[in-house]
């Protein structure tokens, strides 16, 4: 869902000019004449990594007579109605004006958030406009340039925190089920574990097995959250490969964790972390789905503790940038490990909605930055500037660094790793997106 934001002012402030510059297109006309732009006018739009459905609001025809503020009122007010966000742009080199005031009022009555910019402001030629701004009772203005593109960062900035639901169409916890994906290989333990999940016999395991060919949704309760569980391809092909050696189909596997919002990657205590659980568990995460490791049939560990141990070191070896997702142990035939399990589930699926607080990344930043500051590249020192979250399921991050397209991985890695850590975001795929802070919306993202 793109973002709609309503472009407001009076004639001659810059709407237009800045619209086109966010549509990447010259789709609006703009001249020197005040209201040229007759009509309302939608385009798709991008600034950062927001998708922007732009509204511009009409040019007032030059007349100054008492139909002109009506009409302007009229545009306005249905642009307002329309948008999710209102910005306001006034002519910083023409310092505030009436009607830039009549404007003010309009929009301070909306509940809708409202973006004052001054407009122009390239040079020093826009500084008392911008001082005088602050008047308008609209919040601290930004200084922005639409003709040369400056503050557009700081617009961004503006828009993700104005509106920091920019991009997620989910709905709240809690009213619908949380569907859990059931991966694995072959044997691992995964029809014993959605048997005692649903807690009656609905999927047939064990030699008879071949009763279930078709996909299947079951549905349960746990702990007053409802759950969907899907029928693993792997369970299914059960029936057709009986005896033989069973393969693991990797398409099957994506299916099901395209369909999971959290993975239950079950293995097999004894041969856990092999090569395909490392595949399955890279497709997880690159998926974005929350990641959950089950260590299946655990009542036949030698040495409980030892085997634990054991299997953690061997998931921070293989798998570093994923050994935050949680371990858990279950013994699915004598129904021990469960609770523990969908606490887990539960919990994965929280941190993957999560929603930090920009001020509080803000802050965690500076922190992260002094404790071990980024390397310079070719003796020019990278310098993070800001970082807003813009997404969740999974969180995802965008960061504006100077030389942002020059930050090292292993940096990346360690911004991923802090917010991990310091937001207690657990087994939930984080991502962070890099960009150059001057121009936030040239492609040059270092993603994922
Ligand atoms: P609108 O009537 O609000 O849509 O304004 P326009 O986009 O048509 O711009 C009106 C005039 O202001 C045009 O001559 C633009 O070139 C000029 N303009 C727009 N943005 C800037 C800017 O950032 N700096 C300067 N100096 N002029 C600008
Ligand atoms: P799937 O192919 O991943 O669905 O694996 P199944 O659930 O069919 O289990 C494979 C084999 O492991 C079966 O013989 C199960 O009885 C056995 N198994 C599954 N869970 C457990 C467990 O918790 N403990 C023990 N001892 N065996 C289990």
């Amino acid at each position: 869902m793109p973002l709609k934001l309503a472009i407001v002012g009076r004639p001659n402030v810059g709407k237009s000019t800045l619209f086109n510059r966010l549509a990447g297109a010259k789709l609006a006309i703009v001249d020197a004449t005040p209201g040229v732009t007759r009509d309302r006018k939608h385009a798709k739009g991008r600034l950062g990594d927001l998708d922007l459905e732009l509204i511009d609001t009409a040019g007032f025809e030059d007349v100054h007579d008492s139909s002109l503020e009506a009409r302007m009122r009229e545009q306005t007010e249905a642009a307002i109605a329309e948008a999710d966000v209102i910005l306001f742009l006034i002519d910083a080199r023409a310092g505030i004006t009436p009607l830039d005031e009549h404007f003010a009022s309009l929009l301070r009555r909306t509940d809708k958030p409202v973006i004052l910019a001054a407009n122009k402001c390239e040079g020093s030629a826009g500084n008392a406009g911008v001082y005088e701004s602050f008047s308008l009772g609209l919040g601290d203005p930004l200084a922005i340039s639409a003709e040369e593109g400056d503050g557009l960062s700081d617009l961004f900035q503006a828009l993700v925190q104005a509106v920091p639901d920019a991009e997620t169409d989910e709905a709240p916890l809690g009213d619908k089920p949380i569907k859990l994906a059931i991966i694995g290989r072959p044997n691992a333990g995964k029809s014993t574990l959605v048997n005692a999940l649903l807690g009656e016999d609905r999927m047939l395991t064990g030699p008879e097995a071949g009763i279930t060919r078709d996909a299947i949704s079951a549905f349960f309760d746990w702990g007053g959250q409802r759950y969907e569980l899907v029928d693993t391809a792997g369970v299914r092909r059960k029936a057709k490969v009986e005896g033989k050696l069973e393969q693991l189909s990797v398409m099957d596997s994506i299916r099901s964790i395209r369909f999971g919002q959290v993975c239950a990657l079950v293995m097999d205590q004894a041969e856990a972390f092999e090569k395909q659980d490392l595949v399955l568990a890279d497709l997880i995460s690159r998926e974005g789905r929350a990641l959950i490791f089950v260590l299946a049939k655990w009542d036949q560990a030698k040495d409980g503790n030892a085997r634990f141990k054991e299997l953690k070191e061997r998931l921070e070896d293989a798998l570093p940038q994923l050994s935050g997702s949680p371990l858990v142990r279950v013994s699915a035939l004598g129904g021990q490990g469960l609770e523990k399990l969908m606490a887990a589930v539960s919990e994965a699926h929280r941190d993957w909605n999560a929603r930090v607080k920009t001020p509080d990344l803000n802050r965690w930043l500076r922190h992260a930055i002094e404790k071990h500051p980024p390397p310079a590249v070719h003796g020019r020192p990278i310098k993070p500037r800001y970082i807003a979250q813009i997404k969740s399921r999974p969180p995802t991050f965008v960061l504006m660094s100077s030389r942002g397209t020059e930050l090292p991985e292993h940096y990346r890695r360690y911004l991923i790793n802090g917010i991990r850590d310091a937001f207690k975001l657990g087994g939930a795929a984080i991502r962070l997106i890099v960009r150059e802070s001057r121009n936030p919306y040239a492609d040059e993202s270092a993603e994922r």
